[in-house]
């Protein structure tokens, strides 16, 4: 399981080796996403609070990456923060996000990425409930829920 002592350690040193890569042109980005995801996954920009597709859902699932279709997150790790925006308390695997530190906007926080096409999916944060006390609080633009069938990635 994840901690905050390991996402520090991610975003400082070095993040985890993913599993595989997809890198594609912005042009071919642009084509691929809409334009909300593409705002959100490739420019960082951060969807409105409550306003977005999974904040208040709650339906068994994988939570997929909207660039890449990775498995990311599992609807089991998935609880009410009260942020406005869907939030989860463990990716599926620790080589699926990659961290960095991020002080835009004058805050000091650490962004997380989809590790396989560095896609920005949100920030993560160390007040998530116990045991791992992580919060990935998430934009939905950059997830799709699919029905939960397949084991996840490893
Ligand atoms: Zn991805």
């Amino acid at each position: 399981m994840l901690r905050w002592i390991d996402v520090l350690k991610f975003a400082k040193y070095s993040n985890p080796e993913p599993p595989r890569r997809l890198e594609l042109s912005e042009d071919q980005w642009q084509a691929r996403l809409s334009f909300a995801q593409f705002r959100v996954m490739r420019q960082k920009a951060t969807e409105p609070p409550y306003r977005n597709a999974y904040c208040r859902s709650y339906e068994p699932g994988v939570y997929a990456c909207r660039g890449c279709g990775t498995l990311l997150f599992d609807s089991s790790t998935k609880y009410h923060a009260m942020s406005g925006w869907p939030s989860f308390t463990q990716p599926v695997a620790r080589n699926l996000i990659r961290y960095a530190f991020d002080e835009s906007h004058h805050m000091q926080r650490i962004e997380a990425l989809c590790n396989i096409c560095q896609a920005h999916l949100g920030h993560v944060f160390p007040d998530g409930p116990e045991p791992s006390g992580l919060r990935y609080c998430l934009n939905s633009e950059s997830l799709e829920r699919l029905p939960a069938a397949e084991p996840p990635l490893e």
